[in-house]
């Protein structure tokens, strides 16, 4: 597949609904703008890729709607350089918007299909986190730590401490939390024992795993 001014067309429509749904950030509509999004999706959805829309992509998970990956993109408040931990690498098209916002990224995926195929997608589209490695997102990254912000992007049936203890401080963790719908919560380290806590309204995501060999 090759990215045309036709996608490039799709995008730009894309980029107009999610304005009027609410998103602000210039930065991250620019990225959404640039970033390929039917490169990250099996080829039969190419058509479809642009619809502010949910996909499968193996292993029973999905690409978040462009809608939320923009939300959360928006509420980590990137800036150029930042140090950026993501949970749930999935496709690769969050970490790709994410690289776009200047963020050195690292980056965990914790099921191995998808882990192995979206390394192929990193290497063809010459997309470079810093760390990309197959893991477990409970835990962090906690020989890389700390991070400027760290972006979970399955539902998390509560916060792990892990992850709190790997922000600096002005950090900000962005995670959905929540078993079956999600609290979009943000929780900034103001200081090493404090965190202070902002909701933004339910999401679905599919769960973060916990415990899987
Ligand atoms: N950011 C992704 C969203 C994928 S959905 C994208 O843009 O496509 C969530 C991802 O989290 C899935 O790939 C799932 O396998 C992964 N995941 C689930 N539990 C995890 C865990 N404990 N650690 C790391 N990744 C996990």
């Amino acid at each position: 597949m090759r990215d045309t001014t036709k996608h490039l067309g799709r995008r730009n429509q894309l980029v107009n609904l999610l304005q009027q749904k609410g998103i602000k950030d210039l930065r991250v509509l620019e990225a959404i703008r640039s970033v390929p999004r039917h490169l990250f999706l099996n080829s039969s959805f190419e058509d479809i890729a642009y619809l502010d829309r949910a996909f499968p992509i193996g292993s029973g998970q999905t690409i978040s709607h462009p809608y939320t990956v923009a939300f959360q993109s928006e509420l980590l408040e990137v800036k150029d350089g930042d140090k950026i931990l993501e949970i749930g690498t999935g496709s690769g098209y969050q970490t790709a918007i994410l690289l776009k916002l200047g963020a050195r990224v690292y980056t965990v995926e914790r099921q191995n299909e998808l882990y192995k195929n979206t390394a192929k997608i990193f290497n063809q589209l010459h997309i470079r986190p810093k760390i990309y490695s197959f893991g477990d997102g409970y835990k962090g990254m906690p020989n890389e730590a700390p991070f400027d912000g760290i972006i979970v992007t399955a539902g998390a049936p509560y916060v792990p401490e892990a992850l709190l203890l790997q922000l600096k401080i002005g950090g900000r963790l962005v995670i959905p939390v929540g078993d079956e719908i999600q609290i979009m919560t943000v929780l900034v380290r103001v200081s090493e024992s404090q965190f202070e806590k902002h909701e933004f309204g339910d999401f679905k995501f599919v769960p973060l795993l916990e415990n899987k060999n």
